[in-house]
């Protein structure tokens, strides 16, 4: 995939305009802690994250949250330089239909 065909992802996300700076909460199934998102880009979100904390499943509130909330981790469309080094080849493919990655908020790539 090239550059201009991977900044089109963006454009075809961006126009669906559902998901920009959208509060989400992911609750988790082992310590019940909750993990607040934002979705710094419009794109595709998972269901269920490992949890920050445990690393056990977190299940999405499916954005039935307060959007007063102040997130702790955000999910970001990465750069074309960055979205090209990735290793995996799963993530790569992820990105590729529109999926967004995941980082605690503060860590800059
Ligand atoms: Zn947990």
């Amino acid at each position: 995939m090239n550059e201009k065909q991977y900044q089109m992802i963006g454009v075809i996300e961006a126009q669906r305009a559902e998901g920009k700076n959208k509060i989400n909460v992911y609750s988790c199934l082992g310590c019940a802690r909750q993990t607040i998102t934002i979705d710094r880009d419009s794109g595709v979100t998972p269901f269920n994250i490992s949890c920050p904390s445990c690393g056990k499943t977190a299940m999405s509130a499916i954005y039935r949250v307060s959007q007063d909330l102040t997130p702790t981790h955000e999910f970001y469309r990465p750069s074309f330089a960055y979205y090209q080094n990735i290793p995996s080849r799963e993530m790569r493919r992820h990105i590729e239909n529109g999926g967004l990655m995941f980082r605690k908020l503060g860590n800059l790539k």
